[in-house]
């Protein structure tokens, strides 16, 4: 599979240095994930593409990912945009979407690329996967160094994360292109470090609900001490994600602000 990534240039608190998007030159030149419209990548995509784009795969509709379609519909009237449909982000994000769902097969580039639904950061994430060089576009799926914020107030779902997850580690993959950081070379190294990492933080959330009811105020200062004030929502996100997991598992309950472990 051939690709050239190109910086989104978005650098700021919640995307890092910034998100990364792939074009895949050939029969149908695509982009993978809009980025957010800026000039920079606009002419770096003119560039990659030869002038002619004729179509944009988006990962998920978070707006450093889908963000920049308007844009790049401006630039390139003619052009598909596809997505799995949310519907309460979509419209943000306002172009006629092409709705994609699990196991479909795309046309990309010189190849095809076939379509994995992966929710957990988000209701509508899917990877993109070609099955020849073992390789997956992966959006926010993985990210090499850190881990993937599970926004469970707002469409995030560990139990779906996890899941999606051991599904991606079953394919097999030699190799991630991550929406954010570096080429994952070593993707199942990453996995298995993932679901451990997981694995651990919920025995954390677990052992904090073992001597009276919590709230996750509560347990975030229990497992996350001196964290700076602008992080603790995010701590509390995670924390929620997980205690939500809990739930489904039946290991918790929760009593209004209260979260407790059921024996
Ligand atoms: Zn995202």
């Amino acid at each position: 599979m051939i690709f050239s990534p190109l910086h989104a240039g978005n650098p700021g608190p919640m995307t890092g240095a910034g998100n990364w998007t792939y074009l895949l030159p050939g029969a149908v030149p695509t982009l993978v994930d809009a980025g957010v419209g800026t000039a920079g990548h606009l002419d770096a995509v003119a560039a990659a593409c030869g002038g002619h784009l004729a179509q944009v795969l988006v990962t998920h509709g978070h707006g450093d990912h889908a963000g920049g379609a308007p844009a790049l519909a401006a630039r390139w009237p003619g052009a598909r945009f596809a997505k799995m449909p949310w519907t309460e982000r979509d419209a943000a994000h306002a172009v006629a979407w092409a709705p994609l769902a699990d196991g479909m097969s795309v046309e990309a580039g010189d190849t095809r690329l076939e379509v994995i639904h992966t929710p957990g950061h988000s209701p509508d994430h899917l990877a993109f996967w070609h099955a020849g060089s073992r390789t997956l576009l992966a959006g926010d799926l993985l990210i090499l160094g850190t881990t993937v914020f599970i926004p469970a107030s707002s469409g995030g779902n560990l139990v779906d994360y996890l899941h999606s997850l051991k599904r991606i580690l079953a394919l097999g993959p030699r190799r991630v292109l991550p929406a954010h950081g570096p080429v994952i070379e070593d993707p199942e190294t990453l996995l298995h470090a993932y679901l451990e990492h997981r694995h651990h933080r919920e025995h954390q959330v677990l052992t904090a609900l073992e001597s009276a009811p919590r709230t996750i105020e509560q347990i975030v200062a229990r497992i996350y001490p001196g964290l700076t004030r602008e992080i603790i929502p995010m701590a509390m996100e995670t924390v929620l994600a997980h205690l939500m997991k809990l739930l489904h598992d039946g290991l918790a309950a929760r009593d209004g602000e209260q979260w407790f472990e059921v024996q």
